[in-house]
């Protein structure tokens, strides 16, 4: 069986999280260690690895998780000033959490550089 993902574990109720935003489909929570003023994740509670594992069936959850940034980002006041969704895939992407899941940064105004 595969082992559950440290998001998995927030999601079952396993360990803490500060939530945001809840669906069937997808929770949303504050980083635990935030980048920016504004720093949460968008998570699809189907446990994907990385974007390369997205299957043709997943292809509306990930509409989800965009509507979801939407929604989110009005909750939080930050829709018209602006944020950022991030993605981070594989070792040069920066992914270290093996569930797939959507950075939304704000708050501020972003730099922009990948280092
Ligand atoms: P990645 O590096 O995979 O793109 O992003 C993983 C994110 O998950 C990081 O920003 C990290 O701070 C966050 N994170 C890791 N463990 C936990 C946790 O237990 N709770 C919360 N809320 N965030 C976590």
């Amino acid at each position: 069986m595969e082992q559950h993902s440290i998001f998995t574990k927030i999601i079952n109720r396993e360990i803490p999280a500060s939530i945001v935003f809840e669906t069937d489909d997808i929770i949303v929570i504050n980083d635990i260690s935030p980048k920016a003023p504004v720093h949460i994740l968008i998570i699809p509670k189907k446990q994907i690895a990385t974007i390369n594992d997205i299957a043709d069936e997943d292809i509306p959850l990930m509409g989800k998780i965009i509507a979801a940034a939407k929604q989110v980002a009005i909750q939080l006041g930050i829709a018209d000033d602006g944020y950022r969704l991030v993605m981070n895939c594989n070792d040069f992407g920066g992914q270290t959490v093996w569930h797939l899941h959507c950075h939304m940064l704000g708050g501020k105004k972003l730099g922009w550089t990948p280092d």
